[in-house]
């Protein structure tokens, strides 16, 4: 079974479309709730970058086709959630 609450997880309303994405997953089970309806975990994830300096974090928010290489305190950020 998929966890809902690991980082990058969409949640997907399939009444009007809003997406939600985890940013920080705990212990708990998430149900969030649009349009009084569950919504639907999708089975793709937002990739999340994180500067391994900083500790600034980088999500996905619009999958362009691309791949982007984000790069934080002059060193290139790596992929610590999500699909990738
Ligand atoms: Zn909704
Ligand atoms: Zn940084």
């Amino acid at each position: 079974m998929i966890s809902g609450n690991r980082r990058g997880r969409v949640y997907r309303c399939p009444i009007c479309g809003a997406e939600l994405s985890v940013i920080r997953g705990g212990e708990g089970v998430l149900a969030p709730v649009c349009c009084n309806t569950r919504m639907e975990l999708l089975g793709r994830s937002n990739t999340v970058y994180r500067c391994s300096i900083c500790g600034s974090e980088l999500m996905v928010i619009k999958d362009g086709g691309g791949k982007p290489e984000p790069v934080c305190c002059n060193e290139k950020m790596q992929v610590i959630g999500g699909n990738a």
